[in-house]
């Protein structure tokens, strides 16, 4: 049976990434508006990814005997300046998923609860992954600059995306 404390970081944690659904959704919806067709598959993609998040601590919450409630989700930010500055807000917002998520680790840590730690540790080393990925992405976008034919390139290829590829 999972502790009060952990179960109430959980379920904070399962909002944290519905959210980020719901980010990376807007940002898609964004990047279709401007014809980034590729950028905007991508981001969707990333979305679908984010709902899984939330759903392997979900069913982990509901495995370990604890409860799940769901709380409302953030509205989240709707315009943006350009394609860099979404992956450079992807980039800060994935910093701050990874800071979330070790400080849930602390926290079972110091309660003492083990059971929760080999998940934590799996998204300890999802985050070293995503935020390298948006960071990969930023530094390309701001080499391309203003060029189009650069930003053409670089939407086509992250239109190549697949759920597979991860
Ligand atoms: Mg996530």
């Amino acid at each position: 049976m999972i502790g009060k404390k952990v179960e109430t970081a959980v379920n904070d944690q399962i909002n944290k990434e519905l959210f980020s659904a719901y980010l990376y959704l807007s940002m898609s919806a964004w990047c279709e508006a401007q014809n980034l067709p590729g950028a905007a598959k991508w981001l969707r993609q990333q979305g679908r990814e984010e709902v899984g998040h939330g759903m392997k601590f979900f069913e982990f919450l509901n495995d370990r005997g604890g409860r799940v409630v769901l709380a409302a989700i953030e509205k989240p930010a709707g315009d943006f300046v350009s394609l860099r500055d979404i992956f450079d807000q992807a980039l800060a917002h994935e910093r701050k998923v990874s800071e979330s998520i070790h400080q849930l680790y602390a926290l079972a840590a110091g309660e003492n609860d083990y059971a929760s730690l080999p998940l934590l540790q799996e998204f300890v080393s999802e985050q070293i992954e995503e935020e390298k990925t948006a960071a990969l992405i930023a530094e390309q976008l701001k080499r391309a600059g203003d060029e189009s034919a650069a930003l053409l390139f670089l939407d086509h290829q992250l239109g190549e995306r697949t759920p597979e590829s991860d």
